[in-house]
């Protein structure tokens, strides 16, 4: 901590100003890092320089926005183009936005779909939907899920965090990849429940796969009590061709997307089945409004759509999921015995050090509860002195043109900081 701050003068300085009009220096809470955050000014490709001039591997990667990497050249074209001959936006509907809606359709399997601007957003309106269609009021969630700001069940109590909307509408089940807890509180829930909001893989939650047992028998359990299954894509939809749903063979009745799919502008769609999604059609009456100001900006709506259909076609996205896992499998091999573990599947992965040494590492619950805060923060000090820029709280993200031989020298570094503390490791 002492050599970072006597490395990073300027992002210091810039945070003593910060603290001036921003609450703790900053605008997203995830973002702060005592002592201070660093504060990044120009991002290329897959890299990214701090105010001191440091360059870093992203491996942030924007929290999975940031598939792309820094100005792709074909998200920097749709931009230009969109700026020079369409503007801003038009407040109107566009060819463009249809044209986009039709992709995701197809591409997710949603028979339609509406835009928001965030993942939050999304799974609001995915829920208000839900409730709307069902009559009902209850919504099933699991400890360690997130599905926004306001859609937050990371407390330890798998209560929901105190600024989550509706609190007394959620029934938080203790434990992900439980099948028996979630059955049994579905099951309770019964005729009040209108949904249950799950992820295929909790992502802020630590990167923690749900098992195809479990989510296919909370889909099943949400049918039997005549409630609606969402899957909760907003991360994981970069996982699989047609998203990680689809690969479990699960069928959702609603999916929420976002992150990437908004070419790296702000995002968030809701879809899934016609009849469910029909009460938000304007056309008939006593539906829902769905408003939102910049859910079809143009920005979005063109470099999401170049995105998707030229640089993340379902080839790319499976020959990029092989690739984070072939990269996942070599961190789990130098790890093995350690107190480290990685956790995730392709392109996400989740580190932990755990007060245990776990050997073998399949469901990922084993870690929860038992973090070693101080090992963790050890290993982002002395990342970032290798030139790896990592989110604080143990996430890495690829983004699609990470070099190779950046992959190879993280494993490498990785090896060397495990035996540089083979002590305490
Ligand atoms: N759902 C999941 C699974 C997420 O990971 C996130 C963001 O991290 C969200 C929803 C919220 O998306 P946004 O930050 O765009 O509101």
């Amino acid at each position: 901590e002492g050599r970072f701050i006597a490395n990073n003068p300027l992002s210091k300085q810039q945070h003593a100003i910060a603290v001036g009009s921003l609450p703790g220096g900053n605008t997203r809470t995830l973002l702060h890092t005592a002592p201070f955050p660093l504060c990044m000014k120009q991002g290329k490709g897959a890299y990214v320089w701090d105010e001191d001039g440091h360059k870093y591997v992203d491996f942030v990667g924007e929290l999975s926005a940031g598939l792309y990497g820094h100005s792709h050249p074909v998200i920097r074209s749709a931009v230009l183009s969109t700026l020079d001959t369409v503007g801003l936006n038009l407040g109107s509907t566009t060819v463009q936005e249809q044209r986009f809606a039709a992709l995701l359709c197809q591409r997710f399997h949603l028979e339609r779909v509406r835009m928001a601007n965030t993942g939050t957003e999304a799974n609001l309106h995915a829920l208000a939907g839900a409730r709307h269609f069902t009559g009902r009021r209850k919504v099933v969630v699991f400890a360690g899920g997130y599905h926004g700001a306001v859609l937050s069940f990371g407390g330890e109590d798998g209560r929901p965090a105190p600024n989550a909307v509706d609190q007394e509408d959620f029934v938080v089940v203790p434990r992900y990849n439980d099948i028996d807890a979630a059955r049994k509180k579905i099951a309770e829930t019964g005729d009040e429940l209108a949904a249950v909001l799950v992820e295929g893989m909790q992502g802020a939650g630590g990167c923690i796969p749900g098992s195809k047992e479990f989510l296919h028998a909370v889909q099943d359990a949400a049918h039997a009590a005549g409630g609606l299954f969402i899957l909760d894509e907003v991360m994981t939809s970069r996982l699989a061709p047609h998203g990680l749903g689809a690969e479990l063979g699960l069928k959702p009745d609603m999916v929420t997307l976002g992150k990437y799919l908004g070419g790296g502008f702000a995002f968030g769609a809701f879809g899934g089945r016609e009849d469910v999604m029909a009460v938000y059609d304007p056309r008939e009456t006593g539906g829902l409004a769905h408003s939102g100001t910049f859910n079809n900006n143009t920005m979005t709506m063109h470099a999401g759509y170049a995105g998707l259909r030229e640089v993340f076609t379902p080839e790319v996205a499976a020959a990029f999921r092989e690739r984070g896992d072939l990269f996942h499998e070599r961190l789990v091999q130098v790890a093995r015995g350690s107190r480290l573990s990685f956790t995730g599947k392709g392109s996400l992965i989740g580190l932990h050090f755990t007060e245990e040494r776990l050997e073998e590492f399949y469901s990922g619950e084993e870690v929860k509860g038992q973090e070693r805060a101080d090992l963790r923060d050890l290993f982002w000090f002395e990342m970032l002195e290798e030139g790896f820029w990592i989110t604080r709280r143990g996430m890495i993200v690829l983004i699609l043109d990470t070099p190779d031989e950046e992959l190879d020298r993280f494993v490498d570094v990785v090896a060397q900081f495990l035996e540089r503390h083979r002590e305490t490791m």
